[in-house]
């Protein structure tokens, strides 16, 4: 049985007051829940967002970013070390924006990887093409070639600690989700190129959320895809009750 995760990445909004304000609201209307919720404040936030969720089972911190490097001279980074400290669980890995505007390779995203998995900590690995490649049919190529060169050195004990995020890049924020058809063929590749490099017990272990303007609406039919374990959503995990209807969502298809 594969972990359902629901997981809220609030990029860089909300202050303090707005952050703790969030998950207050959160607690206050869905106190348990039976799938795993991952937030992934602003890194400032993260010890207190952690403190508040100190009594929920079920909740868990994720970090939006991490320096691969022990420590050191890296000015304005963090690293894996520091957010385990902080009681952190999950870091997101290679989110389009990052590659975009920081210049993340391949390469770079696997010595992340590396460093997460070393410290215990859960990477949520996104992948995802963008509208032109979707556009002359080359989305699965390109989606090879990001975990095959970001992932497929790991162990088996190492990818069955991973989790990815297929996130389309062109549906990231702008209101365009992938079709139900879309998001199912895309994980189903996803776990078919995993079977073929590992093998198919692993491949069924592997937990894989859709990202890509998720919201109340859609999140039920789209977790209802037999390859869809969930979701990594943006904008929508910024409003308390957006976010929670999307939890219940997944939920739902549990039942
Ligand atoms: C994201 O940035 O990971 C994301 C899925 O954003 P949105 O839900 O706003 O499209």
């Amino acid at each position: 049985m594969r972990t359902k995760i629901v997981a809220g990445n609030w990029k860089m909004n909300n202050d303090f007051n707005q952050s703790i304000n969030l998950v207050t609201e959160l607690l206050a209307i869905k106190p348990t829940a039976k799938v795993n919720v991952v937030l992934c404040p602003p890194m400032p936030f993260i010890h207190s967002v952690v403190g508040h969720l100190s009594q929920q089972s079920n909740y868990y911190v994720g970090a939006q970013n991490v320096n691969p490097n022990k420590n050191g001279a890296f000015t304005g980074e963090i690293s894996t070390h520091m957010l385990q400290s902080v009681c952190c669980k999950y870091v997101i890995i290679g989110h389009s924006e990052r590659r975009e505007y920081f210049n993340e390779t391949h390469e770079f995203l696997k010595f992340k990887v590396d460093a997460v998995l070393e410290s215990n900590l859960t990477p949520i690995f996104c992948c995802g093409e963008p509208l032109e490649v979707r556009n002359q049919n080359q989305q699965n190529d390109f989606v090879k070639k990001q975990l095959a060169e970001s992932l497929f050195h790991l162990s088996e004990q190492n990818i069955k600690n991973c989790v990815i995020a297929y996130e389309p890049i062109w549906a990231i924020g702008t209101g365009l989700t992938a079709s139900v058809n879309q998001a199912q063929e895309m994980h189903q590749f996803i776990r078919l190129l995993i079977a073929q490099h590992y093998n198919e017990s692993v491949a069924a272990s592997i937990t894989i959320l859709y990202g890509g303007s998720c919201n109340p609406s859609n999140a039920e039919t789209l977790f209802a895809q037999p390859d869809v374990d969930g979701g990594l959503i943006g904008g929508a995990s910024l409003k308390a009750n957006d976010f929670v209807s999307i939890i219940n969502a997944l939920e739902n298809t549990e039942s």
